[in-house]
């Protein structure tokens, strides 16, 4: 997908960044850095941080760090680019009126959920109206500390087609009705909520009602006319397909991001797999999620395993093709944030290490447009980066064993 597509992200981006200026000046010494999934590790190295921005990186040797400058001691770590969770809910009493909560009790939620686990930036796929820009909005005044927060705001659900699980969610609060009626009423709430300064759209091409039902679907002309809204204005559109019938209509509507695997819909074929990268959607698996639901079913072991084997197989297919696979977890949605859970079921799936940071870093960036700016160690760059206190190399639970984590040359957590 093209960057024009994510052009105005990119602008709200660098006037965020401006926010960040005065941000302290800090050399981070002694680390192991893998500037991208593609490089080889610098050893001994050195990250120069100026105005929230990477100014150098290199040998020891070969950096200066000018006299004065506040030193962030990395011996011992692998420092690699800021994790983005491209899949969360700024849900529950933790965020509800975000914009009324005390500063440091949102700041203290915001470091135990994520960043204690390495992302600076994290995307939220639905929450009650208005709170995710009252965070953006305190997080980008400094009044509270925490990753950058993207957020889609309230959802796209079919008319009649709350999902059975979202009926006490909220989502519904102040007004907003998330059941779109047609294809007008979902233009005009997705420019009022693009207005507002949301990130893209969440469409629920297929919920779950339960019932004989099972899942609605949302009309494609519906899903069609609220994507083209979003695309014109170059922000990303999402899908909760849930089955087959839904991927189709999230293929019609030319959704950007599949918010989940389809589990329900079986392994893949290869013609799927190669129509999903020919239209450059994306996926992000939420494996452990699939896991935690299903076993909340009281299935036998075997039926769990088929059940999050489809879920895996969906992700390496889509991988193995070429195609572009984001890390999230559904955090806020499920009570999990621990992300090891996730690491290690991508890894079970024949992730690498490389293509596991591929999915924390690069990939989002490219998704979203902001591979200049993110998912990079590199001089230019935005300074979000993460320490973390094992290889991973050696294995995928090193992702998740972090030390410090710093946003735009600010640390927002460090291991007590
Ligand atoms: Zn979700």
């Amino acid at each position: 997908m093209g960057r024009n597509r994510f052009a105005f992200l990119l602008a709200a981006t660098l006037m965020a960044m401006g926010a960040a200026a005065d941000a302290a000046d800090l050399a981070i010494t002694g680390a192991r850095v893998v500037p991208s999934p593609q490089d080889e590790a610098i050893e001994d190295a050195v990250v120069l941080v100026s105005d929230g921005r990477i100014t150098a990186v290199g040998r020891a040797a070969e950096v200066v760090v000018p006299a004065g400058t506040r030193q962030l001691d990395a011996r011992g770590k692998v420092v690699l680019a800021g994790f983005w969770n491209s899949h969360v809910h700024l849900l529950g009493p933790a965020y509800r009126n975000a914009g009324r909560l005390p500063a440091g009790q949102l700041e203290a939620t915001l470091r135990e959920q994520y960043g204690r686990w390495g992302f600076t930036t994290i995307f939220d796929l639905a929450s009650a109206p208005g709170d995710a820009l009252a965070l953006m909005r305190r997080i980008g005044a400094g009044e509270v500390r925490g990753p950058r927060v993207l957020s889609t705001g309230s959802p796209f659900f079919p008319q009649g087609g709350t999902p059975v699980y979202a009926r006490d969610l909220d989502l519904a609060a102040d007004g907003v009705d998330p059941e779109v009626a047609d294809a007008d009423a979902g233009r005009n709430r997705a420019r009022t909520q693009l207005d507002q300064g949301l990130h893209g759209v969440k469409l629920f091409t297929g919920a779950i009602v339960g019932g004989t039902e099972g899942v609605r679907l949302m009309d494609a002309s519906v899903a069609r006319a609220i994507g083209k809204v979003a695309r014109d204005r170059g922000q990303p559109v999402f899908a909760h397909a849930t089955d087959a019938g839904g991927l189709v209509v999230a293929l019609q509507a030319g959704v950007d991001v599949l918010a989940h695997a389809t589990p329900a819909a079986g392994p893949w074929s290869a013609p799927t797999v190669s129509r999903l990268v020919r239209e450059e959607m994306a996926l992000v698996p939420t494996l452990a999620m699939f896991e935690i639901e299903i076993r909340r079913e009281h299935v036998p072991e075997a039926v769990v395993r088929r059940f999050v084997g489809a879920a895996q197989s969906q992700g390496s297919m889509l991988q193995a093709a070429g195609g572009s696979v984001l890390f999230g977890t559904d955090a806020g949605y499920i009570d999990q944030y621990d992300t090891s859970r996730e690491l290690q079921l991508l890894a079970g799936a024949g992730m690498g290490w490389r293509q596991l940071l591929a999915t924390l870093t690069t990939t989002p960036a490219r998704v979203f447009g902001e591979d200049g700016e993110r998912g990079r160690v590199a001089p230019g760059l935005v300074a979000d980066l993460v320490a973390l206190d094992l290889d991973p190399a050696r294995g995928a639970q090193a992702f998740a064993d972090v030390a410090w984590t710093v946003r735009a040359g600010e640390v927002i957590y460090r291991k007590p």
